[in-house]
């Protein structure tokens, strides 16, 4: 399971963002440096210097809780993606065995919004299993069979594993990465962390009700009667909070060591006696192997008291419940304005997105190497590849130079940092070898039961993993995928092509403004592999301290500077308030980030006879220029509801905070606008790791 990697923009955000259909087919923006709100100064707010004019000509559509730049190259990727899938949702005999299964799959879940079906029936073999249960013993297999329909089992996030009960998948021993093991996380859970049903203020119980009024609404849907569902609730809400107790909070979470619990199968079996892992595995067709990393052996304790504790039909009703609920997204409207009701009050959301959308996202997580294959072939020529990768290397570079550079690391801690530098692998745009999806069976009948079949194709894909040397050419996002990650097990930098376009990555601009953009996300991307939780794999990717105690004290010191630099209420948001502990390791990669990215674009214009100083035709120095593409590529409104959710379960900061923050951290910024000390761009202390 792979709990530890690094990405660069909350993952749901691109999942529950989506727009109106847009009256034009959307255009991608470039950088305009003149676009800017010149009645703001850039000492007192770089932010809203860069990015309120775009803020105000491109307002947050009703259907999406941010929109900016990100949003909106999301959204060119996925009319692309639209374009390809509705060539091939007609039946053709030319169509490519991909080009069939995408199109179905597609044209599924079309034809499923046109005929207004309800699709319940797809559920109902599940929903007769849980039913049949005549003992507890039989929850495991019950189990497996449905984290083989729907959701995602073998991922875990920040928080947990979003399924029933609990996740399971393949990991890399933490301790030698060479083999794959099997890992077991806390899960369990339908609001997205343990906070959600244990903090005791206002907004959070006013959340806790509507999840209530969810839980009961899903029920009737189900057939239940009012009073019974609202008994229900109590029950499902009850074995939820027991759950959510006993996880492990998200900045504990944070720390490697703190989720390397070694298990052999007889003692993951002493943890929970009261269930049955061997029909688990063997209902998943998942050998048993010597060794299993248990992320909270606290929770499966906890866990395995309940599975004692409560009666069969309260199980029952549990994992009824968890099905309807991960099947929801794949049902009929009804199901559907149900969740979408619920998750308002988590994001704002004020509209649903329309079909074409939804379908488009949904093939893309369910098939997303067929889908990216045809993406990439349209997109993603090999001279982006080639320019992509030669400032990924460019940066790489000015690593090494900031390593030599750093006054407060002794000549052993920093040979070993070369080495693990030396050994990064970088991958982009898309794998060099694509899934085989050719034992997948998609048709145009039924769209939950294709979601099906893609959910346990892929669960049976990665538990194949299991027990076999680590593959480091895996991606764990799609190509089309707006977002970055780096992954300390693999060590590996991953660059998606659906950000490698602009305003991030734009082939028709000069350096300078791809690397204040692209540039500080790849250097953001590679400062990970040296975070505060980075730092703790080697160059292999094991879980091994390789500083000398007084080189780790000097960094925990710069660290939980950043920490406390970050832990401040979130400009402009009243009573959102920001957890520096939660997201140090991604402050510390967006400071390091944008630092590498100078040094990289410092030493090129030097190669090219230029220098930072040179003015363009409006007077802007190449370095104000870098900082304002930096500012732009953060330009993403946020709804309020959605940034009171994002900073109690997201390690990113809100990008008002990862453009003043970095920027006032910044002394070449602060010489770039002239900003004096005691303006609000200028940090009194300037933190700084890397
Ligand atoms: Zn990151």
């Amino acid at each position: 399971m792979k709990l530890q990697i690094a990405v660069l923009l909350a993952a749901f955000s691109s999942v529950l963002a989506v727009a109106q259909t847009p009256p034009a087919p959307i255009q991608l923006q470039h950088i305009d440096v003149t676009h800017v709100e010149s009645s703001v100064d850039p000492c007192n707010n770089f932010y809203e210097y860069t990015c309120s004019r775009f803020e105000k000509e491109n307002p947050i559509p009703p259907d999406q809780v941010m929109w900016g730049v990100a949003g909106e190259l999301s959204e060119w990727n996925r009319e692309i993606l639209r374009q390809i899938l509705e060539k091939n949702e007609t039946a053709r005999a030319s169509r490519t065995p991909n080009e069939q299964k995408i199109g179905d799959f597609y044209a599924s879940c079309m034809n499923q919004a046109v005929a207004k079906a309800n699709d319940l029936d797809a559920i109902k073999p599940l929903l007769g299993r849980i039913d049949g249960m005549r003992d507890k013993r039989e929850i495991a297999g019950v189990l497996a069979m449905m984290h083989s329909s729907f959701g995602s089992a073998w991922q875990g996030d920040e928080n947990q594993t979003a399924v029933a009960l609990f996740g399971f998948g393949p990991q890399a021993d933490f301790n030698d990465v060479s083999q794959v093991v099997g890992s077991v996380d806390q899960g369990g859970l339908g609001m997205p962390n343990r906070d959600f049903y244990l903090s005791e203020d206002e907004k959070s119980k006013s959340i806790r009700e509507k999840y209530r009024t969810l839980i009961i609404t899903l029920l009737k849907l189900d057939g239940a009667a009012a009073t019974e569902a609202a008994q229900d609730a109590t029950t499902i809400l009850r074995v939820e909070t027991t759950l959510a107790q006993a996880q492990m909070d998200n900045v504990t979470r944070r720390d490697p060591n703190k989720l390397n619990n070694r298990f052999t199968l007889a003692q993951l079996k002493a943890l929970t006696p009261a269930f049955n892992w061997d029909s688990y595995f063997t209902a998943l067709g998942a050998p048993p192997v010597p060794l299993y990393e248990v992320s909270a052996p606290d929770f499966f304790r906890a866990e395995n008291k309940l599975l004692v504790d409560e009666d069969l039909a309260t199980w029952k009703l549990y994992l009824r419940w968890q099905l309807l609920v991960a099947a929801t997204p794949t049902l009929g409207a009804p199901w559907r304005d149900a969740a979408f009701n619920f998750n308002r009050s988590l994001n704002g959301q004020k509209e649903q997105p329309p079909d074409w959308r939804r379908c488009t996202s949904a093939v893309d997580q369910g098939v997303g190497e067929a889908l990216g294959q045809v993406y990439v072939a349209q997109v993603f020529p090999p001279e982006s590849k080639a320019r992509a990768l030669k400032m990924v290397q460019d940066i790489e570079s000015a690593m090494g130079r900031d390593i030599d550079a750093v006054t407060w690391m002794q000549p052993a801690t920093k040979k070993e940092a070369h080495l693990k530098l030396a050994a990064v692998i970088n991958k982009i745009g898309y794998p060099d070898k694509w899934i085989d999806y050719s034992s997948l069976t998609m048709t145009r009948e039924s769209y939950p039961m294709n979601v099906e079949r893609s959910t346990a194709f892929e669960l049976a894909r990665q538990l194949s993993f299991i027990g076999k040397p680590l593959d480091r050419t895996q991606w764990v996002m799609t190509p089309p995928t707006v977002n970055a990650y780096e992954d300390p097990q693999t060590n590996t930098i991953n660059f998606p092509a659906g950000m490698l376009q602009p305003v991030y990555f734009d082939a028709g601009k000069d350096d300078v403004l791809n690397y204040g953009a692209e540039g500080s996300i790849i250097g953001h991307e590679l400062t990970h592999d040296f975070d505060d939780q980075g730092r703790k794999f080697d160059l292999k990717g094991n879980l091994r301290d390789w500083w000398t105690p007084a080189d780790a004290k000097e960094y925990d010191e710069r660290g939980a500077c950043v920490a406390r630099e970050y832990t401040v209420p979130v400009p402009g948001m009243p009573g959102v308030q920001q957890n520096g502990n939660l997201t140090q390791g991604e402050n510390t990669a967006d400071n390091g980030g944008i630092y590498l990215a100078l040094s990289a674009l410092a030493a090129d214009l030097q190669q090219q006879g230029k220098t930072l100083e040179d003015k363009d035709e409006h007077g802007l120095t190449n370095l104000q220029r870098f900082f304002i593409a930096y500012g732009t590529a953060w330009c993403d409104p946020i709804r309020p509801e959605f940034a009171q959710t994002l900073v109690k379960v997201d390690p990113h900061s809100i990008p008002i905070l990862r453009v003043n923050n970095v920027l006032a951290n910044m002394p070449e910024f602060q010489k770039a606008f002239g900003c004096k000390a005691g303006q609000p761009m200028v940090h009194e202390t300037r933190c700084r790791v890397w």
